[in-house]
């Protein structure tokens, strides 16, 4: 059998699992049970299929089956075109979180920071602040986590991409044990309403880690400990940008009033959903 007639087969099977991008998550699976990255795949029409990758592929797909995120399964989530290597300690990227990014990479040109100095609050895999330091090479990031085990992703991933020499990992619940004042403050943080997690669907209810869901009540307890701790971390001419949850600007504008934090900009993700928050920390 050659790549292409397995890429048909197993995208079948997954629209027959009702997932919801079969064509995105063909493609990923046969790109690691094959080893090989897609367009080479499809340059090369005669890529041979053995035994062994076919085995492999039947039990990848019976997993998912089950509900489990062929991320999960794969242990690795393509983020900004880079790949990041997941733990159970870690929440699975999501492709909304590319806008953080985008909205904090356009600060740091237009603002000519040549050698910002970057806070990521919640690291996770360290998605976040290793892209910026892919991005920006001059750049230097802290990564925070409570996570001991997030944390070693997250070093893993740095190493991985190159750019473990600019980023310091340090164990700590939100900015207790952080020392020093940063250009930018980037979190997406944990922001699901605590009422709200049963409703999940069982892909992120039984796959991400709770710690890095459970947002307290309204989803909305660590922006009142992030927007309480930024002043001590955040230079005055420094933004800070916050991934927030469906339906939660009304309670971040409330919490930035009564920390007196200025939000610049609210903006949408993909679905048109406000889900970045731009902020200074300058007074009002
Ligand atoms: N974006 C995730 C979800 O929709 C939640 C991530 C978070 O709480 N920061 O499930």
């Amino acid at each position: 059998m050659n790549a292409k007639t397995l890429y048909n087969e197993i995208k079948q099977r997954l629209q027959d699992m009702q997932v919801h991008d079969p064509a995105y998550e063909a493609r990923c699976l046969l790109e690691d049970i094959l080893s090989i990255k897609w367009m080479d795949i499809i340059a090369g029409s005669n890529v041979d299929v053995s035994n062994e990758a076919l085995r492999k592929c039947d039990v990848i797909l019976d997993e998912r089956a089950t509900g489990k995120p062929l991320t999960r399964i794969l242990g690795v989530r393509e983020f900004w075109g880079l790949n990041f290597t997941l733990n159970d300690d870690t929440l699975d990227p999501r492709p909304e979180t590319e806008i953080l990014v985008e909205k904090a990479l356009s600060f740091i040109t237009e603002a000519g920071l040549l050698a910002p100095n970057i806070l990521d609050l919640g690291t996770g895999t360290g998605c976040i602040p290793i892209t910026l330091l892919h991005e920006k090479k001059s750049a230097r990031a802290t990564a925070v986590d409570l996570s001991e085990k997030a944390l070693e992703a997250a070093m893993h991933n740095a190493k991985y991409h190159g750019v473990d020499d600019r980023l310091t990992c340090v164990q700590s619940n939100w900015c207790d044990n952080v020392q020093g004042q940063f250009d930018v403050l980037v979190s997406n943080p944990p922001y699901i309403d605590t009422s709200d997690i049963t409703n999940l669907s069982r892909e992120v209810k039984n796959h991400d880690p709770i710690l890095a869901l459970d947002g307290g009540e309204n989803g909305v307890a660590p922006y009142e400990i992030i927007f309480s701790q930024i002043k001590n971390v955040l230079k005055p001419a420094g933004r800070a940008f916050l991934e927030i949850g469906q339906g939660q600007c009304g309670y971040i504008q409330g919490i930035a009033e009564k920390y007196r934090i200025r939000i610049l900009n609210i903006y949408p993700d993909y679905a048109g959903i406000p889900r970045v928050v731009e902020i200074s920390c300058g007074d009002k």
